[in-house]
């Protein structure tokens, strides 16, 4: 008799699972390895005064971007800023980056030109060296893949699991942008997709598109910590959404997390837009992701410091790990946060 063997499908782990699934049997042999999987950056000691950040992202022509929207710039500039902005939440500065391409044969000479214009462009905004690289064909999407390469002082890097129960929870600029930009265009392009002879109408969510288009990592933010004198006890950047932030926060420092709803900042346009296309702002501010803000935690000393910075909100605080990761309404409704998040490898 023919045993069967059983193979589970990737969604039934999703992107989480499936990476502690392949990594969870592996230990690191190097006293240098200060920290291996599990950070937006791995952190290797390079002497007492200095360590190195390491990290790597893919974009995925389909999954990432659609080449129907994204112009070819952008994609290179964006696949600088969301490596940038990995480095950033660990309280580093970006040096060098190495990039590799796999190239399918629909693309001419100068589209893989015009993505290098904007990853130069990203290079010398950040003070990035390209120092390195791949190239080779594909049979199918472009894939852009950047690992970058930073440095820290050892003292200064904010690890996700440094946050303490009482701390307070600091998000910089504003939630949901990316997403609902995304939603604008792809909304246009099912349009334009029916009926060829349409224009797309991108007039009035500029705010939104340049979010999703062209975000930026907030080393401003960093810069506004340290005149403040002001080290994070843990930090990640707003990658895959508020919630799922959260939860990587509260798995590694041991806590948990409350978010108070009527703290967590939405701009203006992504409220009206968001109202516009049927969705609630507060979902997209906690699961839209690609937002790029820095999400920390800072002792609760902090607080009026804190508030003087410009661009950030104080919108919760660490609690007991028991608590587990919830959202406080504004009538003192809890939620538990501790599923749904945005997972490429999740069908919607
Ligand atoms: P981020 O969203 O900040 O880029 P990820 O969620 O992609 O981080 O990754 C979480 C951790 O898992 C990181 O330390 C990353 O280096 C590691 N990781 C992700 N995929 C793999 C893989 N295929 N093999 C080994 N490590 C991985
Ligand atoms: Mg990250």
């Amino acid at each position: 008799m023919m045993i069967k063997k059983k193979f589970t499908p990737i969604s039934d782990l999703g992107e989480f699972g499936l990476i502690n699934k392949i990594t969870g049997k592996f230990n690191t042999q190097h006293k240098s390895t200060l920290k291996g999987i599990g950070d937006d950056a791995a952190v290797l000691s390079l002497n007492k005064d200095l360590s190195q950040l390491l990290t790597t992202d893919m974009l995925v022509e389909g999954i990432h971007f659609d080449l129907t929207y994204c112009p070819l710039k952008h994609i290179g500039y964006k696949s600088i800023v969301v490596n940038a902005s990995d480095i950033c939440s660990m309280n580093g500065t970006p040096t060098h980056v190495l990039i590799s391409i796999a190239v399918p044969n629909k693309y001419s000479v100068e589209s893989i030109a015009d993505i290098y214009d904007g990853i130069r462009m990203a290079c010398t905004n950040y003070g990035i060296d390209l120092i390195g690289g791949d190239t080779t064909a594909t049979s199918n999407n472009l894939v852009v893949s950047i690992t970058m390469v930073g440095q820290a002082k050892p003292s200064e890097i904010t690890y996700r699991s440094g946050a303490k129960v009482n701390d307070l929870l600091v998000v910089s600029g504003d939630l949901g942008a990316s997403y609902l930009g995304l939603q604008i265009l792809e909304r246009e392009k099912m349009i334009y997709e029916q009926n060829q002879t349409t224009q797309p109408v991108l007039d009035g969510y500029s705010l939104l598109l340049e979010r999703q288009l062209k975000p930026e990592a907030r080393f401003d933010i960093i810069r506004d910590l340290q005149e403040f004198n002001i080290t994070p006890s843990s930090m990640i950047d707003v990658s895959d959404g508020l919630s799922s932030e959260c939860r990587h926060i509260a798995r590694e420092s041991n806590v948990g997390i409350s978010i108070y709803e009527e703290k967590i900042p939405i701009s203006d346009a992504a409220v009206k837009t968001a109202e516009e296309l049927n969705l609630d702002p507060l979902v997209c501010a906690l699961h839209g992701g690609e937002d790029y803000e820095l999400l920390f935690t800072v002792p609760v000393k902090y607080f009026d410091k804190i508030k003087e910075i410009g661009s950030v909100s104080v919108i919760g605080h660490v609690t007991k790990k028991k608590e587990g990761v919830r959202l406080v309404s504004g009538s003192g409704e809890l939620l538990d946060l501790e599923k749904n998040s945005w997972d490429s490898f999740i069908k919607k």
